[in-house]
């Protein structure tokens, strides 16, 4: 008999690849907001949203695209002209808000931070950088080395010399007790503390949202009171977009629309669900910072036609569609739904988030120590309902990560709500 997958995984891959559940999942195949597993399990996909599926499992619009651009060629975005390429960095140029900007496709998250770093520090000519605390913006040597969540961080041998700077996470640390006005003042002081003394960061990077952190946020102000302080000392500003672009906060297109009094950001990347499930990322920055190194090509993949023609395809659809109108709707009912769980089950700490991000963070009940243990039994629990969900945090990982493909629909979040309840009162 063949060894069960998992075995066969184990045997063969590194051993920090974690896997969730107890029993790790198999899925085969996905449709709509449901994925199946090996067994036909149907799943409502409460996670797969941000992972990578941002509009909808096997929408058919993307499946074609990808399927006729394959079938025409597939080649590398480097060397020749490549037309997907160019329309989708138009339309992403178009819809960044930044003036005379520029577009790089990269493969990843990971890479398209990496390719931010390489901007910032050759524009200012300073390896220093600043970056949030409990932030996450991939496992490269270099993003490694500006991911504040230490469970990321496994290296000290930075090539760059970060600093790391209060203010995303708002309800814990040594500023929670403080109101939103004396928060933002703590937090702009520490800044200005990291940016005299002779240092000169090139840039801060940030999430709007908090990902893998816990989705959290700073109060809002925050981030417009920090570019002030940068905009004193030329440091660039860094919005790292990989979770929170296209319209998932509901609210806005940009998470840093969100604190855009001085305008945008000097450099956004983003990644994940913009190619639906194909890997896109990419850089944007306005044409003096991006050209301000002197290179060939630096990416064989990334901007391959095929990744590309489902980029324009899934970005076509999520216009279209106002799928941005729809995550603030249906995310907010389902973050109202959520707070009402939270009012009655005392292991809830918080519910916080914006549009289809929506974070549950628990504790042990009666107190305010987090509890990765009923993050983990909350999650099998709601596997075993049907639904899958995601998790996340600092240190400890207690904050159930919930966002959904884009185009979920009211029944379905009323669906996923009913089944966190159930696991909620029961864990
Ligand atoms: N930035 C953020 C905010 C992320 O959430 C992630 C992935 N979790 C990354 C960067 C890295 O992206 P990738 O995994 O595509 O390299």
């Amino acid at each position: 008999m063949t060894e069960p997958l998992h075995d066969r995984h184990r045997a063969v891959l590194p051993d920090w690849l974690s896997l969730y559940y107890d029993e790790p999942l198999e899925l085969t195949h996905g449709e709509g907001r449901h994925v199946w597993d090996a067994e036909g399990r149907r799943y409502l996909d409460f996670f797969g949203g941000i992972l990578t599926t941002m509009t909808a499992h096997a929408l058919p619009e993307v499946t074609k695209a990808v399927s006729e651009q394959a079938a025409r060629i597939i080649h590398s975005s480097t060397l020749y002209l490549n037309r997907p390429m160019v329309e989708l960095a138009e339309r992403i140029a178009a819809l960044s808000c930044i003036p005379d900007a520029r577009v790089f496709f990269t493969t990843s998250g990971t890479e398209a931070n990496d390719t931010a770093l390489l901007l910032a520090t050759a524009y200012r000519g300073s390896n220093q950088i600043l970056a949030m605390r409990n932030s996450y913006h991939g496992r490269s040597f270099s993003t490694v080395s500006v991911t504040g969540n230490k469970s990321w961080s496994p290296t000290s041998q930075s090539p760059l010399q970060t600093a790391y700077v209060h203010g995303a996470v708002r309800s814990r640390g040594p500023f929670a007790h403080l109101g939103d006005a004396e928060f933002t003042a703590a937090c702009v002081a520490d800044l200005r503390d990291l940016l005299g003394h002779g240092r000169t960061p090139a840039a801060l990077i940030a999430e709007p949202v908090q990902g893998v952190g816990g989705f959290t946020m700073p109060p809002d102000g925050l981030y417009a009171a920090f570019r002030a302080v940068l905009a004193e000392h030329g440091t660039l500003w860094i919005s790292d977009e990989v979770q929170t672009g296209w319209g998932r906060t509901g609210d806005h297109f940009w998470g840093w629309q969100a604190h855009a009094e001085n305008g945008p950001p000097d450099i956004v990347t983003f990644a994940k669900g913009i190619g639906n499930g194909m890997s896109v990322g990419g850089v944007i920055a306005r044409a003096e910072i991006m050209n301000c190194i002197d290179t060939n090509s630096i990416s064989t993949f990334g901007g391959s036609p095929v990744t590309m023609a489902a980029g324009l395809a899934n970005l076509a659809y999520l216009l279209e569609h106002d799928l941005q109108g729809n995550a603030r709707r249906v995310g907010g009912l389902l973050i109202e739904r959520l707070r009402a769980t939270a009012a009655q089950v005392d292991s809830v700490r918080e519910v916080r988030g914006r549009g289809l991000m929506a974070g549950v963070e628990l504790v042990r009940p009666g107190t305010d120590e987090a509890s990765p243990e009923r993050a983990a039994a909350v999650l099998e629990a709601a596997r075993e309902d049907g639904l899958l969900i995601g998790k996340g945090g600092g240190h400890d990982t207690s904050v159930l990560r919930i966002a959904p493909p884009m185009t979920l629909t009211v029944a379905e979040a009323e669906e996923g709500a009913a089944v966190l309840d159930r696991a909620l009162r029961t864990v």
